[in-house]
């Protein structure tokens, strides 16, 4: 075992030497307290930072076991942890110098609450904290005394900050108790067939298109007092809002009222947010995805019945039913991220008639006595037995399609941001204006929605690339992934919210292609991976990278879709 004077020797000793000298300094330093890691170490000032942990044991953190009892706990506790660092990090000493000298980065922050590599809690309880450091240089040589000043004593005593002594537990209690109720109403929302609920109270809007933060002034979400439900809480007693209910959903109103709000509020409500965000109680099934419109991407394999007919396209005669195109048009791509959202196991779909195909949502009487060779079969005609069926619920928000009245559930009015049921009154205003649209033809064989499997095969996930081979598989920001050749576009995946998130989709795509063997199912891959790997043994474990965060399987499946290299068996 390395103690800190070895390394303070070390850094000594290398002060005033090229750079490349502090990989000498790779690897684990024990003091009495803690360990300090440096689990990757930059080659050059201006390089990415060095990757450094400390692990925290328990007895030296001395945080009550209670914070960290059930999962959520556990998830809220190190989120806090994690700002609580990055803001002691922020506070500490400056060490001036070359390239990103003496910079401390923690991956912490944002307004949901996430499970990060940038903290996790080991088995034993010990406390692990990841981040990146610029190991201080001056031009291109080591500044040995300001590095062993930054690793050997500032950063220990910033750890102090997360210790019993010093954290705020208070307020980690908070977070804990609001992530552990946000997780408990989830599991409620299916016993009492709920797709989400929104506390009276919330505040949905957001202070501009560009931030996080809740809008100032907004007029806060009230429940129509038909839909309004009462639901316990572990720490905060009952809670009063709107339950909306499973089946089909449809969200109305004039342009401007606030409809897309409300749907962005219940894709978010996925994930607890924090304290002060105004979405804290807005709590949606975990399984609940947004499907949108795609123009352009690849689709792999996937049976489009009954959505479309793929063998009656034009030229394609003959081919099957499975449709691979490496550029779909709006209405394919739509109906292919619904049956892949249902084979990955969505309970619910999310869409917006602002990034929906309308050809896909539906066809009116005229459209449909004039144009005859038509093979989409629209979603107005599934989307009952969608839910009946399969069980998958559908959101939609529409402004200009009232053929929706005739198949929708619940009907919730949007008028200056303040929601109306008006189920009864749109089933009346269906029943008096007929639409004279015929509904699709035969209904495909029961059940129509059985749920797919396909199976990748390995080859899908090989991202090296150029004369060497060498693999790229890189996020870029939050929206795109760099994979081999060519990249992975993660624009539609609505409900990705942290950058993190995209860095964890790559990893775990390489897991995922060490497991892919064309047998097992994507849906099965996913789940397995995201179990095995990362709920086991925690993000830093997939990869030693400090800024990872957690993924569903319905995203990660949804990436994994539109990898233009995805190669499906034919079973
Ligand atoms: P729609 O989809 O119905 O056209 P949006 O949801 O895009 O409407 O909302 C329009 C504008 O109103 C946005 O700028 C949004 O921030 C604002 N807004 C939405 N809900 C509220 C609210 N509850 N209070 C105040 N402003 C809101
Ligand atoms: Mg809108």
């Amino acid at each position: 075992m390395r103690g800190f004077d070895a390394l303070e020797r070390l850094l000594q000793q290398i002060d005033g030497s090229g750079y490349g000298a502090y990989k000498r300094a790779a690897g684990e330093w024990y003091s009495r307290r803690l360990v300090l890691a440096l689990d990757h170490v930059q080659g050059d000032p201006f390089a990415a930072p060095s990757c450094v942990r400390l692990e925290l044991p328990l007895e030296v953190h001395g945080l009550p076991e209670e914070l960290w009892s059930s999962r959520p706990r556990r998830v809220a506790l190190c989120d806090f942890v994690a700002r609580t660092f990055a803001r002691a990090c922020a506070d500490g000493p400056r060490v001036g110098g070359s390239g990103g000298s003496g910079r401390v980065s923690v991956d912490a922050g944002g307004a949901e609450i996430l499970a990060r590599s940038a903290c996790e809690l080991t088995a034993e309880g010990a406390l692990s904290l990841r981040f990146r450091v610029g190991l201080p240089a001056r031009g291109r040589r080591v500044m040995g005394r300001a590095a062993g000043a930054l690793l050997l004593r500032a950063l220990p005593r910033a750890s102090e900050s997360v210790c019993a002594g010093q954290l705020d537990l208070e307020a980690a209690r908070a977070w804990a108790a609001l992530a552990e109720d946000h997780a408990q109403l989830q599991t409620q929302l299916r016993a009492r067939g709920l797709v989400c609920f929104l506390r009276d109270g919330s505040v949905l809007p957001r202070a501009s298109g560009v931030s996080a933060a809740p809008l100032r002034g907004a007029v806060p979400f009230r429940s129509p007092a038909s839909l309004q439900v009462t639901l316990e809480t572990l720490h905060h007693g009952p809670v009063t809002g709107m339950g909306l209910p499973q089946g089909v959903s449809v969200i109305t109103g004039g342009g401007f009222h606030g409809k897309t709000t409300l749907l962005e509020a219940i894709q978010a409500g996925i994930d607890p947010h924090v304290p002060g965000d105004g979405r804290e109680w807005v709590v949606t099934d975990p399984q609940v995805v947004k499907v949108r419109s795609e123009d352009g991407r690849s689709v792999t394999a996937v049976d489009l019945r009954p959505f479309i007919q793929v063998d009656a396209l034009p030229g394609r005669a003959g081919r099957g039913a499975r449709l691979t195109t490496r550029d779909a048009s709006g209405s394919t791509s739509l109906a292919a991220a619904i049956l892949e959202a249902h084979e990955l196991g969505a309970r619910a779909l999310l869409l917006d008639e602002d990034t929906s195909a309308t050809n896909l949502l539906v066809r009116d009487a005229r459209m449909q006595a004039l144009v005859e060779r038509e093979t989409i079969s629209p979603l107005i005609d599934h989307v009952r037995a969608l839910h009946e069926q399969a069980g998958v619920s559908t959101v939609l928000v529409v402004g200009g399609c009232g053929d929706y009245l005739d198949v929708a559930d619940t009907v919730l009015l949007l008028e200056e941001y303040r929601v109306l049921e008006v189920s009864e009154r749109a089933r009346a205003i269906a029943r008096e204006l007929p639409t004279g649209r015929a509904p699709a033809s035969a209904p495909a064989p029961a059940p129509s929605f059985p749920r797919a499997a396909r199976c990748p095969v390995a080859a899908s996930f090989d991202a090296r690339r150029g004369r060497r081979g060498k693999e790229k598989i890189r996020a870029r920001g939050l929206r795109e992934i760099a994979f081999g050749e060519g990249v992975l576009d993660l624009g539609a995946l609505e409900q990705l919210v942290d950058e993190s998130q995209a860095r964890a989709v790559g990893a775990l795509l390489r897991r995922i292609g060490r497991l892919a063997d064309g047998r097992t199912p994507l849906a099965e891959l996913v789940a397995t991976v995201l179990d095995e790997e990362v709920e086991a043994r925690g993000l830093y474990a997939l990869e030693a990278r400090p800024e990872l965060a957690r993924v569903r399987v319905l995203d990660l499946g949804a990436a994994v879709n539109r990898l233009r290299s995805l190669e499906i068996t034919e079973v």
